[in-house]
């Protein structure tokens, strides 16, 4: 089971991916809490990927892509992973492929949501310092939301969930995605999937689409 999650920022895909990686016994890679991670421990990585994030661009491929395939190469992602984030580009998609097989991906699953939609999303948006899962603030069941509902960690706002950077994050991110969308497509991976809907209605969506395509039931 190796699957690749596609969209914008704001799409839903670290949710589904924590919720995917947990239905199917896969680990979940987010590349972004793999750089947040790193900032936290004060590496010259994490040193280093702070100024593009805070600016709400992409960080250069060579450091990015090395640093996921150390993590794909981790005993735990050997019979399979979810990947989020990551590939962002062509050169990244390309990367992966070079370095696990043309069969690293078996389905991009691209989640759908019109821009306006992803800003507002964005805005509204607070994560979990611990397990990194993201919520919208109005949904969380207490106010003030201050832990996350999953694991107990402090609820924060992500410096570039703030509205002058997220605009920023969806121009960087578009042309990467387009190509990305073109490449599963020749490759005959591509899966869409509506995310304008509710987490439980894109989760099943997604879950109906992997049955139909793998033999997951
Ligand atoms: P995310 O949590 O996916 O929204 O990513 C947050 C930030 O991490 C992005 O705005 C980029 O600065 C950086 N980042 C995450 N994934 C990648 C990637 N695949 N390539 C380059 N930069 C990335």
């Amino acid at each position: 089971m190796r699957f690749v999650l596609l969209g914008l920022a704001g799409a839903g895909k670290g949710t589904q991916a924590q919720l995917l990686a947990h239905r199917l016994g896969v680990p979940c890679v987010t590349s972004g809490d793999l750089f947040r991670s790193h900032q936290g421990l004060g590496t010259d990585l994490g040193l280093l990927a702070k100024s593009y994030m805070e600016r709400g661009e992409l960080v250069p491929d060579q450091v990015t892509i090395s640093m996921v395939l150390e993590r794909l190469g981790e005993e735990d992602c050997r019979d399979g992973f979810i990947l989020d984030g990551f590939p962002r580009n062509l050169e990244q998609a390309v990367a992966l492929e070079q370095a696990l097989g043309e069969e690293s991906v078996e389905w991009a699953l691209y989640i759908e949501v019109e821009e306006d939609e992803l800003a507002n999303r964005l805005s509204g948006r607070v994560s979990c310092r611990q397990c990194g899962m993201p919520y919208q603030r109005d949904a969380l069941p207490s106010d003030p939301a201050t832990r996350c509902p999953s694991c107990g960690g402090e609820l924060y706002q992500r410096l570039d969930d703030q509205p002058e950077v997220v605009r920023q994050r969806l121009q960087v991110q578009r042309p990467g995605l387009t190509q990305l969308l073109e490449h599963y497509t020749d490759h005959g991976k591509l899966v869409k999937i509506n995310g304008e809907q509710s987490v439980g209605d894109v989760e099943n969506e997604m879950l109906e689409a992997l049955a139909r395509y793998t033999a997951i039931s």
